[in-house]
């Protein structure tokens, strides 16, 4: 099969992903075959790519919002049957025994595996996950609008959630991209007031497209101060312009797996963290996550903005990405 995989590290503008060929995987018991039609890119793609993050095999095969068809089955696996369309997210596999597993924080398992990081990805034409660890997905989503529901959305979701923000409250958005361009239209369904902060004026326009009660730039004070706050841009600078706007006892969400070090904003204890305000990573997402949000995103319904792209020119998708040229949401055509 096809695949676009990268054996060293590099900056994405050097094209570091080559077309390859590799064998199709065989599904273990358990386990299933995914032919691919479509795949989200994340983010954290280019955190692996570019080093960001440990390299853990070669060729590394990236992609972990995976929108395919089930074409095998492993022993044991009843699961599916061939042709059901399913759904593949970020985390691949949890030992299911330690104590994080028991309490449902499968996201936290020291053993957990992550899809296209530990084991190989959706950047290619097939795909094998436990049997356990696949979604089926609503049909009202075509195979490009569901990919970017799987990480953006599915992690967006996990981070709305751990805001606590309710309904009529007031909660800032900072960098808005794939993430939080689904994670506004959510907010609103609940009733929230959104704020949208983001250095690109593209970026903010989107966000006044899908209903933004207010954007302005990413150091910007906004009107009234927010009752909840979620960064998606990996800056420790964007962390502390967040707080800033933050309203005392409330809580700040960072989603980022990886983050630049501060060059920019000093940290003051008075002005940001004073007055009971919290602050709280999300780290990868759980299995739960994931069954809920869907039927969510289907009721709402969400419709994300992507723009596709062969899976050969996956280098071309990163750079616009990188350079903020994609409005929403980027997806690997594979088939
Ligand atoms: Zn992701
Ligand atoms: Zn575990």
């Amino acid at each position: 099969m096809k695949a676009m995989g990268f054996t060293s590290t590099a900056p994405v503008e050097e094209s570091p992903l080559q077309l390859m060929e590799v064998p199709v995987p065989v599904p273990r018991p358990g386990h299933v075959l995914v032919k691919i039609a479509a795949c989200g890119i994340c983010l954290t793609d280019r955190h692996q790519i570019e080093g960001d993050l440990p390299q853990k095999y070669s060729p590394t095969i990236p992609g972990h919002q995976i929108i395919g068809r089930v074409a095998g089955i492993g022993e044991g696996a009843s699961k599916f049957k061939v042709g059901d369309r399913v759904g593949i997210v970020w985390i691949y596999s949890a030992c299911g025994t330690c104590a994080y597993c028991q309490r449902g924080n499968e996201n936290l398992c020291d053993s957990a595996r992550f899809t296209g990081w530990d084991v190989p990805g959706g950047y290619a034409e097939y795909v094998v996950v436990d049997q356990g660890f696949a979604y089926l997905i609503p049909d009202r989503f075509s195979d490009s609008q569901a990919a970017p529901l799987l990480c953006a959305g599915v992690i967006g979701y996990r981070s709305l959630r751990l805001s606590g923000v309710q309904p009529g409250q007031t909660i800032g958005l900072y960098g808005f991209g794939a993430s939080a361009h689904i994670v506004l239209q959510v907010a609103r369904y609940w009733g929230c007031r959104v704020y949208a902060f983001d250095r690109k004026e593209s970026a903010r326009k989107l966000a006044e497209t899908l209903g933004a009660d207010w954007t302005g730039s990413i150091e910007a004070r906004p009107p009234r101060k927010l009752d909840a706050a979620i960064t998606f841009a990996p800056s420790e600078d964007v962390v502390l312009w967040a707080l800033e706007a933050l309203d005392k006892g409330q809580r700040l969400v960072l989603n980022a797996i990886a983050m630049a070090a501060r060059q920019e904003k000093p940290f003051s204890y008075p002005q940001q963290l004073w007055y009971e305000k919290e602050v709280k990573s999300v780290a990868n997402v759980t299995r739960q996550d994931v069954l809920k949000f869907l039927p969510l995103a289907a009721e709402i319904p969400i419709m994300p903005e992507f723009r596709e792209f062969p899976l050969q020119e996956a280098n071309t998708a990163l750079n616009l990405l990188k350079q903020g040229k994609i409005a929403g949401a980027a997806v690997l055509k594979v088939a």
